[in-house]
């Protein structure tokens, strides 16, 4: 990976992720569908094989959003007391107009980290 970087201006992880591009040259498309990838970057052919957020995105969604739907409900709940309908009505949309965009930036942010900082699974070392 250490040579790639010879042929590329290195791309900021989050620019990249907002756009939905490549973490190497920024220009290629990461994403084939809403979350899932493109095996490699159209533009510098990077193999998107490295790429594995995991459950992060999903765990740094929940817990922003969660903050801030919890938050804003708890304090209509108090201060005005509304009937439980209009708590469905107006956080699960809110839920979700927050937390779809959301995730696929963070997913893009955390690739884009990972190639950064050549983050890869651990390996054990036996010694052989
Ligand atoms: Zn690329």
């Amino acid at each position: 990976m250490a040579e790639d970087r010879a042929h590329y201006a290195e791309a900021d992880p989050v620019k990249a992720a907002t756009r939905g591009r490549c973490p190497r040259c920024g220009e290629g498309r990461l994403f084939a569908g809403f979350l899932r990838l493109e095996p490699r970057c159209s533009a510098c052919g990077l193999d998107y094989e490295f790429a594995d957020s995991g459950d992060g995105p999903a765990v740094f969604v929940i817990l922003l959003i969660g903050f801030i739907v919890c938050g804003l409900a708890l304090w209509l709940e108090v201060s005005v007391g509304p009937p439980l309908w209009v708590h469905f009505v107006l956080w699960v949309p809110l839920i979700l107009v927050l937390c779809l965009p959301l995730l696929r930036v963070l997913k893009g942010t955390m690739i884009g980290v990972q190639y950064k900082n050549h983050a890869a699974e651990a390996r054990i070392d036996d010694g052989k």
